[in-house]
């Protein structure tokens, strides 16, 4: 489980994360919904040791990693923005990874094309990043995540550049490899629907502190404030 205890962030004077607490559960698909700006992203990246807190604590499976560097917590993160190796191509930036963690290079094989295969690249492995499109970046992104095998995924809204149809797709492959894995996804979306079909745990944010943490279920019929109704469109 990943709990934050307190966690204070401010840009200048803009507070964007205001001393929250939260317990994210073991094996949950917890999603974090949130109009624009509400502090989505920051919360990930705070998690992940990307950006640093001001104060509070965060532990990863009883252990505190509030002063880890990212390698060191154990988690997966695929981003808004894809981050790839601009100078690799798809296959190496998915098996990028498992070189350096020195895995031989015939597991190391069967791995990458495998998550190629889950994000329909087979195809596309060998070209660069500035060669493919947005959506095709982005399940690159995707792909070398699935590889890690971390404690945790930690995604910011890893769909926003795919058309519906392979949205639909990658939203039954992100979903089925939870599942499968057995381990705790954080998924970061704007997107009521896609919340409430994929996460088994909602968090709602409203300008960096928790407007309600539940199931879809509990949210749906019983919205803590009317921020949440309108933001979920629950029945009046
Ligand atoms: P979106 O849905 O648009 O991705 P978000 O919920 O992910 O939004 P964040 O990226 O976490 O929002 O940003 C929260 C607030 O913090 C915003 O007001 C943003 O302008 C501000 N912010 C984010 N990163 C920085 C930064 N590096 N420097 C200054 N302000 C920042
Ligand atoms: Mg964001």
């Amino acid at each position: 489980k990943i709990e934050l205890k307190n966690i204070y962030k401010k840009y200048d004077k803009q507070v964007v994360v205001d001393h929250m607490t939260l317990t994210i559960p073991d094996q949950s698909f917890t999603v974090i919904l949130g109009p624009s700006g509400c502090g989505k992203s920051t919360l990930l990246r705070l998690i992940s040791g990307l950006e640093d807190i001001e104060s509070g604590e965060i532990s990863i499976d009883d252990h505190d990693v509030t002063y880890l560097e990212p390698k060191d917590r154990k988690i997966a993160m695929v981003f808004q923005n894809y981050a790839l190796y601009p100078h690799m191509s798809a296959y190496k930036n998915v098996e990028y990874g498992l070189k350096v963690q020195g895995m031989p290079k015939e597991e190391r094989t069967r791995m990458v094309l495998n998550a190629l295969k889950m994000v329909e690249l087979e195809d596309q492995a060998n070209k660069l990043p500035a060669q493919m499109s947005g959506g095709q970046r982005q399940r690159v992104a995707l792909a070398r995540a699935m590889v890690k095998s971390p404690a945790a995924y930690l995604m910011d809204e890893p769909l926003s550049n795919l058309d519906a149809r392979l949205r639909n797709q990658m939203r039954q492959t992100i979903s089925t490899l939870h599942a499968q894995l057995n381990k705790t996804f954080v998924y970061v979306t704007h997107d009521q629907l896609e919340a409430m079909s994929m996460g088994d745990n909602i968090i709602i944010l409203n300008k960096g502190k928790i407007m309600q943490q539940g199931t879809p279920k509990e949210i749906y019929m019983n919205p803590a404030n009317l921020f949440v109704a309108k933001f979920i469109g629950s029945p009046p």
